[in-house]
């Protein structure tokens, strides 16, 4: 098996904000490593514009430097680095002025290539960006705009951007990113669930006793402290990136892998959400590592704030009213500063309706676990006879398909996320894209929750570093007789 890497058509990318961390950290050396792969066309332009003050040659060393730093193991020699980087030009722009925007204008002036316009910059900048591209004459229908998360904080802000948008640009022209989808293995659940007579048969709370969807990080947060603590974990993780693993997990086949197809599915699950009851959510804020204090302070220490109500964990339950799965209970939990960084979706199945074996062969159930991060992966955990003599002992043992050791590592190419939609976005493909009612739904499903705390003057528990988070959210599972997935690097 050889991967096919299909290069995409002539393009011009406009990165707002190409001077920005994303844009250094994750944008420009994913480009790279596509220029490497062969996918990016030679002629194709990048062109950063901020407000820095800088010239195209200032900026291709910013980026040299960026790539070194970022740009991975794949990274492809010093003539392709070269090759690349004269593929770069620097615009200085600013976004709330007029400066800069004619030189923009007439860089991109007369060309009959894709244009594409990535937003890296903060959200309240989106607007300006837009309406000063329409008044340059930019914002034809070949012009495509990224933009990225947050997609506003609330249902109200998130409509009005959406408004905003939607006066320079149609909805095909509008790509919202969550990096999540562009993972491989998100895309591999796609593939396992539509792509197998297997699964799908027992893909329903007939069979399925539980859903776990877990994303722990071990960092805190950062520098990001005075952006998170305006936001926390519900805004910043549930309402976007776990929002949009439960779509891709529970919703209907779509009847084409086309971009409105899939989307129509998964607004329908995010519209056939239950609200989250007061006890089936839990709240809470890490403490400082023990002996260690200056290096992994607290979380109320890290955003500066020593009276902050904002959650670095959330565990909540849900369930979707709708005929595949009505009682079927879905788990959702996502922490900073836990005991290990892991991103997994585990489909707990029921016990089989009647033991042939006897009680002593114990309760046995099939575990679907599908991992992101670290380790991307499928496992299956499947019941068998425990080897040797001595009658008949269950065992579960997992069924393992880690696409590195099965797959020839000569053959995989490890795409990261933001390269994979980058690619998307010059192709013109938004499967992989929050559609802006999508976006609505899920601020429309997140906001009583939140509003709830408020009302209630609701306090987020304290937990340790380096845990699963506050044993409420132990406890609230175990209500229900189950337990969490142990989190695991
Ligand atoms: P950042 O490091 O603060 O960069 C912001 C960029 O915007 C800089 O290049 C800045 O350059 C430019 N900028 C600021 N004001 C401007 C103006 N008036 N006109 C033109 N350019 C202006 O932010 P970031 O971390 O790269 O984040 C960018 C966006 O991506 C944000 O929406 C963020 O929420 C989102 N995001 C970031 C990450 C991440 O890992 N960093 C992850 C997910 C989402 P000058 O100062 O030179 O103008």
């Amino acid at each position: 098996m050889v991967s096919r890497v299909i290069p995409v058509d002539q393009f011009d990318l406009v990165i707002f904000g190409g001077t920005g961390d994303l844009a250094r950290r994750k944008i420009l050396p994913g480009l790279f490593r596509r220029f490497c792969a062969g996918q990016m066309p030679p002629d194709a332009r990048i062109i950063g514009a901020a407000r820095s003050d800088l010239d195209s040659a200032g900026y291709r060393q910013m980026i040299r430097e960026a790539i070194a730093e970022f740009g991975g193991e794949q990274a492809c020699g010093d003539e392709q680095l070269d090759a690349f980087l004269a593929q770069l030009e620097y615009v200085t722009i600013d976004a709330l002025g007029e400066a800069g925007w004619s030189e923009l204008q007439k860089l991109m002036e007369g060309s009959d290539r894709i244009e594409a316009y990535y937003f890296s910059v903060a959200p309240s900048l989106f607007g300006d960006i837009a309406e000063r591209l329409q008044k340059w004459g930019m914002a034809d229908t070949r012009a495509r705009i990224v933009v990225e998360k947050p997609f506003g904080r609330d249902l109200e802000t998130a409509r009005a951007l959406n408004k905003t948008l939607a006066t320079y640009f149609n909805e095909d022209q509008i790509y919202r990113i969550d990096h999540y989808l562009g993972k491989e293995t998100v895309q591999n659940l796609m593939a396992v669930r539509f792509g197998n007579m297997l699964f799908e048969p027992l893909w329903n709370s007939q069979y399925v006793d539980h859903i776990q969807i877990t994303v722990a990080e071990t960092v805190g947060v950062g520098g990001r402290g005075e952006y998170y603590d305006k936001s926390g974990a519900m805004r910043d993780m549930v309402q976007n990136h776990l929002m949009q693993l439960l779509c891709l997990i529970a919703m209907e086949p779509p009847a084409r892998f086309d971009p409105d197809a899939v989307r129509d599915e998964k607004l329908k699950v995010i519209r056939a959400l239950d609200p989250v009851l007061a006890h089936h959510i839990v709240r809470g804020q890490y403490q400082a590592e023990p002996c260690n204090e200056a290096e992994n302070p607290g979380y109320r220490t890290a955003v500066d704030n020593p009276r902050s109500r904002t959650e670095s964990f959330i565990a909540l339950r849900t369930e979707i009213s709708n005929w595949r799965w009505a009682g079927t209970p879905f788990y959702l939990r996502t922490g900073k500063r836990m005991a290990a960084r892991s991103s997994e979706i585990t489909v707990v199945f029921k016990d089989t309706p009647h033991s042939i074996f006897g009680d002593e062969a114990g309760s046995h159930r099939n575990v679907l676990s599908i991992r992101l991060q670290p380790n991307e992966g499928i496992t299956l955990g499947v019941t068998i006879k425990e080897p040797g003599p001595g009658g008949m002992r269950l065992i579960d043992v997992p069924l393992d398909m880690s696409f590195a050791e099965t797959l020839d590592p000569e053959d995989i190419e490890h795409v990261d996320a933001y390269e994979r939609l980058i690619m998307d976005v010059i192709r013109g493909n938004q499967t992989l894209f929050m559609r802006g009612d999508e976006v609505e739904a899920a601020w429309a499903w997140t906001d009583p929750i939140i509003n709830g705390w408020v009302t209630r003057n609701d306090v987020p528990k304290p937990y340790d570093h380096g845990t699963t988070g506050p044993t409420d959210a132990e406890d609230m599972i175990r209500r229900d007789g189950r337990k969490w997935r142990k989190i695991t690097q």
